[in-house]
This record gives structure tokens, sequence and C-alpha cells, in this order.
């Protein structure tokens, strides 16, 4: 007699799932599944539709009901299916009144209860509260700040999944954070569709520099804040002087580079060209030397020439990235680049290779640098731990998960520190 979560896609998922766990349960919920589904590629919708067949098959008197950024985008797809029960949209998904309604209507067998319940989520402006008391699985605590995205990248679908940007209040942010520091997390992390955007849509236009100052100095406890992934360039003057001196704020950025060809760059629409990303990575490194790098990068993009894709991997060197997260060009319909020349298959394959390949060899260039050091490490489950500059340490089950140690670093596995 429960309700489950399957999470599938990002941080700010993982957020949400959280807060409709808390929900459904409240509401008195159980024998239900909910399927938080992400649509950043048609492999990830491929796997959402195989994950609920799973799902039935394995427990065929559960009901399951998908939500998240996939059903959002194509509901009525979702709604075929024979498996799903119901189909709720990413606004009404971590509303408490939704798995309230849905209570009463199971239990007035109110057959008349809609199967399908997504709204325009364009339409949303408000960022819907929804607050999470702890995380029961992970020893960071992610924290939605913002929501949606007013860019539209060409090979991105994300935007008609999330809608428009907005932000959470600064106030409730603080508050969040304080109670999670309570509930003994360790480490926040701000998490976001395009965490950049933050503010606008608030009073008074605060910044995510702002935000990230106003954290720092009203939970004097927290251990750890941590950004999870921006947009460089976009990067406004308090969030740069918050990285260069505060140090309660990890020195990891994951960076949002998409390309290193500046054609590239326009042909996705993107905000930045090759030297402004080389230049703030440069700056950022000299306001604070022990900042570490990762990167989203494409490999595939239509039009992408070898020479183009040259461009993208010697950016890795010059923004000194260590960690990268690679993604072979997939099109996604409804979006400008799935109607331009695609790149053929193979070549995106092996581009794809080539940029994995250079991954891991920066990935132990940088493990190298930190062999010898004495590190702060934050311990999550399975034997994991996390340093400051978010690299992996194996740590076995020397720790408690959730507990902070500072520990020597004595080698490598060319995937992880050891000690
Ligand atoms: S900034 Fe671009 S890539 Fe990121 S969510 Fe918005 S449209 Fe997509």
């Amino acid at each position: 007699m429960s309700v489950t979560l399957v999470t599938l896609g990002c941080r700010l998922n993982l957020v949400e799932s959280e807060a409709m766990k808390d929900a459904a349960t409240a509401s008195g919920l159980s024998d239900i599944v909910i399927v938080n589904t992400c649509a950043v590629t048609a492999e990830a919708v491929r796997q959402a539709r195989q994950t609920i067949r799973k799902i039935k098959r394995d427990t065929p008197d559960k009901k399951i009901i998908v939500t998240g950024c996939a059903a959002q985008i194509e509901p009525e797809r979702f709604a075929a299916l024979d498996e799903v029960t119901l189909v709720i949209g990413n606004d009404s998904k971590t509303k408490r009144e939704t798995w309230s309604e849905l209570a009463q209507s199971l239990r007035d067998e109110d057959h008349a209860y809609p199967r399908v319940r997504v709204a325009d989520i364009m339409a949303v402006t408000e960022h819907a509260p929804h607050f999470v008391s702890a995380f029961s699985e992970n020893t960071r605590a992610f924290v939605e700040v913002q929501n949606g995205c007013d860019h539209r990248c060409t090979f991105c679908i994300i935007p008609y999944g999330r809608g428009v940007s907005r932000s959470v209040p600064m106030g409730d942010v603080v508050d969040q954070i304080a109670k999670l520091v309570d509930a003994g997390h360790k480490e926040a992390v701000l998490t976001g569709v395009d965490l950049t955007s933050y503010g606008p849509d608030l009073p008074g236009s605060p910044k995510l520099g702002q935000l990230v100052k106003a954290i720092l100095k009203h939970v004097p406890d927290l251990k750890r804040l941590r950004i999870s992934s921006i947009d460089s360039v976009e990067a406004d003057d308090d969030l740069i002087d918050a990285i260069a001196s505060e140090s309660r704020l990890m020195p990891h950025l994951h960076l949002s580079l998409q390309s290193g060809d500046d054609l590239i760059l326009k042909r996705m629409k993107r905000r930045h060209l090759r030297n402004d990303a080389i230049r703030i990575c440069t700056e950022l490194k000299k306001a604070r030397p022990e900042l570490v790098f990762g990167a989203d990068l494409i490999a595939g993009f239509p039009t992408e020439s070898d020479e183009a894709f040259e461009n993208s991997l010697r950016l890795v060197d010059e923004c000194d990235l260590a960690f990268l997260h690679v993604f072979p060009y997939s099109p996604r319909n409804g979006t400008p680049a799935a109607k331009m020349p695609q790149v053929k298959s193979n070549i995106i394959k092996s581009r794809a290779k080539r940029l994995r390949e250079k991954g891991e060899e920066v990935l132990v260039k940088h493990l190298q640098t930190l062999v010898g050091t004495e590190q702060e490490i934050l311990v999550e489950r399975g034997g994991l731990a996390r340093t400051q500059c978010f690299t992996p340490v194996y740590v076995s089950d020397r720790f408690e998960a959730g507990s902070l140690a500072r520990v020597k670093i004595v080698a490598h596995d060319g995937k992880r520190l050891t000690i």
C-alpha cells in the first residue's frame, strides 16, 4: 500500500518527484506508481514508454500516473497506452489539490474524472510553490529556484514542456534551505531549467548572484551551496563575485556550452560565441583557481562540418573542462533544428565517441591534479562521495551517508579518486 515514484531526467524532476510523493501520500493515495518523465531527447521519451510497460508487467494491480515533460508535450500519446490510468501536466503535478482531488475521485469511483489533466504550460506565469522537507534518497538537497525557459535554442524541446521562465521568491528559497539544513542536509543544489534567467518576474528583479548571496547570509549553518548548470555568459556580477569570494559556494560550475563553433552556435540560437566561453572560463579561474568546469556538448548538430567539430574538441582544452556530458544530436519533432540538413548518423556516432574519449582524457588529467591533496568530501550512498569541486571519490562504507569528512587522496582509477 504505497506511492512509488519513478523519476526520469533532470534534477528538477527529482525535486518535483519528492514533492509529489509527499502530496500523494498525504492525500491517502496508495497502490499508485507515478512516472515523472523527460523529453530532452527522442530516446528519453522511448525510455518513458518502455518503463511504463515494464511497471505494468511487474505490478499489474498498480495504477500508473504519468507526468513530466514527455507527458506535458504529448499527453494523448501517453493516454493512448492501456497501461496508463492518468496523465497529469507539469503545472498541476506539484499542486497538493491535484492529488487530494484524485484521491477523492478514486474513493467516489468518479468515472467522470478526466484521464488527461494537462493545461497549456505556456499560460503558466506563477511558480507553483512546493517545498520538500527532506530528501529520502539523496544526501544532497536539490532546491528548485527557477522553472521554464524564454529562450528558443533550435535543438531544444524543453520550453514546450516547462513553459515560460518563472522564479521562486528569494525569501521562500532561503526558508526552504533553512528547513533542509535543519533536516540534516549539508549541501543544497540550486536547480532550474535556465538558472541565469532567475528573477525578472520578481519584485526588484533580483539576479541569481543576489539569491546566492542571500542564501549564504541568511543560512549560516549551510555548509555547501552548489549551482547545478548555468549559461556561463549570463553570469551576473554578484554571481561572479560570490564565486570568487564565498568559500561555501562550491568551486564547480556545469556550463551549457553545446558547441565550440561560432556558426553552429548561431544556428543553435545560443547567446554566446566560442571566445565568450573561453573568456568567462579564464576570468572565473583567475578569480577562483580551484574552480572546476563541467560542460554539455552536442556532437553532430545539423550542418556541423569536420572543422566545426574540431572547434568543439579544441574548446575542451581552451575552457579547461574536466567533466564532459556528451549528447549525440537527435532531432526533436517540433524544433527548428529537426528541419535543418542532418549530419549522417555514423558521423554523429563517431564524433560523440571522440568527444567522450576527450572527456576521459581531461577527467584523468583533472583526477591526477588532486592525488596527494586533502579534500573535504560529502558522503553519498553506495560508497561514493563528492569533493567540493564535484569530483567523485570512492570511500566504500567507511563514512556515514550525508556526513562531511576531510580525507587524503592517494590515487585514482581513471573515473574516481580513492583514499
Ligand atoms: S536555454 Fe536553450 S537549451 Fe536551455 S532549456 Fe532553454 S531552450 Fe533549452
